[in-house]
């Protein structure tokens, strides 16, 4: 059974809510997650607000993937606390998993949801909080709180859990086993989010790869169906493990609707270390998924993650990683310094890399990842693509609209151009900005001109 943790007693709740805050920090499924609570709570009748607003509730979605995230959190709550000291408070996500009892003693904290019981979290909250929903005000439009933060790709979560155990990764033990959404929900779903104009989703979960594992089913049936039944413009897959990948998945791409774009987490380019983070895929495996993926679709972007500093690295594996990183020419690499995660098995392994060497390593594989992007960006410019334009409604003059490429590559225009938040816009695609990091792009009209 699971079981929520109630913190302080404060005043009732007003009869007329005015509004709900919803915050999260960490992965993409904590993001699906909140999505997921803001459609709800919107569909009970709750207004959900946005920095500076006035709120009754607050909800966290905490993060413990590292000691930096597990102090962020706390970060969050407290500042969040603070601005809203009226505010119900309530927490869940990893942390609160993992620490639910130090949570509920945290000032200001009412309630803690457990990571398993996250998906009944709204429900769990009006009960436990005693707050008054107002369903004659409720609306039924999934898109409008995302809409209301200036956000315009949907993440979706179809899948909770992992069933392996990298000894580096405190997730198995603040998500649990391996659950899946049946595909009948997640088409459900998606179609309301269509439906609602929101034109990219974001298929989310902890071990993506492991879709349906539980329900005798596998991610490509999911995403086959997705494509047949749906009308929404873009798909896109959230971080997934390179492995576990299903029979026909490369040739679901053949549909333009699934975007090119895949993040392979790889967390090291030594062997040795990825044996002793107990990861399921080898190097040459990996290159060898890369090569299928490259072959089979064009212009794929690869994006990944590099945990840096792992114990027992020696310059020779250190070597190995950028050798391998630079080979399967990333569009972009997140580098993670390697900190001790209490609970890991990892946490306890010798040979800890020094911090002098692990910080010259970062900056390295940052230098690496910077020329790689760069690289890509360079590849793209003089081609045309469509780019899904997102960001608030209105920007201040002199900022332009910004948004992605199919393959998940950034993309501005210049300020004062006609064009709307949430529009997918044929353009060509002219130069690389100052930063290095984002394509320029101009318009075309349908005619094949610069608008
Ligand atoms: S496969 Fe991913 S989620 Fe599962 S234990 Fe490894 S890093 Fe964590």
């Amino acid at each position: 059974m699971s079981v929520q943790f109630e913190g302080r007693r404060s005043a009732s709740f007003p009869s007329t809510p005015s509004g709900v805050r919803l915050e999260t920090l960490g992965c993409r499924l904590n993001e699906a997650e909140l999505e997921g609570w803001s459609r709800e709570f919107e569909r009970r009748g709750f207004r959900i607000v946005g920095d500076g607003e006035p709120a009754d509730l607050v909800v966290i979605n905490s993060c413990a993937v590292t000691q930096e995230a597990v102090r962020k959190s706390r970060q969050i709550l407290r500042r969040v606390h603070r601005a809203n000291p009226a505010a119900r408070l309530v927490v869940s996500g990893c942390l609160a998993a993992l620490e639910a009892e130090a949570l509920a003693r945290e000032s200001g904290v009412d309630l803690v949801v457990s990571n398993r019981d996250k998906d009944r979290l709204v429900e769990i909250a009006l009960a436990a909080l005693a707050i008054p929903a107002m369903p004659e005000l409720a609306i039924d439009d999934p898109a409008a709180s995302l809409f209301t933060r200036g956000r315009q790709r949907a993440f979706v979560k179809v899948q909770d859990g992992c069933r392996y155990q990298c000894t580096f990764c405190i997730t198995t033990q603040a998500r649990g086993a391996e659950r899946s959404r049946p595909i009948p929900e997640v088409l459900e779903s998606v179609n309301r989010l269509a439906s609602n104009g929101i034109q990219e989703v974001v298929l989310s979960g902890v071990h993506l790869g492991g879709y349906g594992s539980d329900l005798g089913t596998d991610l490509a049936d999911l995403i086959a169906r997705l494509l047949a039944e749906t009308d929404v413009a873009r798909i896109r897959l959230g971080s997934l493990e390179p492995w576990d990948l299903p029979e026909g998945f490369w040739r679901l791409f053949e549909d333009g609707r699934l975007m090119p774009h895949l993040h392979l987490p790889l967390q090291s380019g030594s062997d040795a270390v990825l044996k002793r983070m107990a990861r399921r895929c080898k190097t040459d495996e990996f290159a060898r998924l890369v090569g299928a993926g490259r072959a089979a679709v064009p212009d794929l972007n690869l994006t990944t993650d590099i945990i840096v500093g792992f114990p027992g690295e020696t310059e020779d594996d250190w070597c190995r990683t950028l050798d391998f990183a630079r080979t399967m020419r990333f569009g972009q690499i997140h580098v993670f310094g390697f900190s001790p995660r209490a609970g890991t098995l990892a946490a306890g392994l010798p040979d800890r890399v020094d911090a002098e060497t692990r910080k010259r390593r970062c900056q390295e594989l940052k230098t690496l990842a910077d020329a790689l992007r760069l690289d890509r960006l360079r590849e793209q410019i003089g081609t045309r693509t469509q780019v899904l334009f997102e960001g608030p409604p209105v920007l201040p003059p002199d900022v332009g609209r910004s948004g992605y490429t199919p393959n998940y590559l950034p993309v501005r225009i210049a300020p004062g151009l006609p064009i709307a938040s949430n529009q997918l816009c044929d353009v060509r695609l002219t130069a690389i900005d100052k930063t290095g990091s984002s394509l320029i792009a101009e318009p075309l009209d349908r005619r094949g001109g610069v608008e």
